[in-house]
């Protein structure tokens, strides 16, 4: 499992930069990790991009 400190993406609602911490869940597609992610900062749960 890596470990990165680079964001995994940014909240679609008010544009917060998320983070491992914030990963509600994870999960494969046929060729890419996805997340679902609560902001820490609007508390909403997004899809990080
Ligand atoms: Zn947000």
């Amino acid at each position: 499992m890596q470990r990165s400190p680079d964001p995994l993406g940014s909240c679609t609602e008010c544009g917060t930069s998320l983070f491992d911490v914030d990963v509600l869940v994870a999960y494969e597609t046929d060729d890419e990790r996805e997340y679902y992610a609560e902001c820490p900062d609007c508390r909403t749960v997004v899809h990080p991009r």
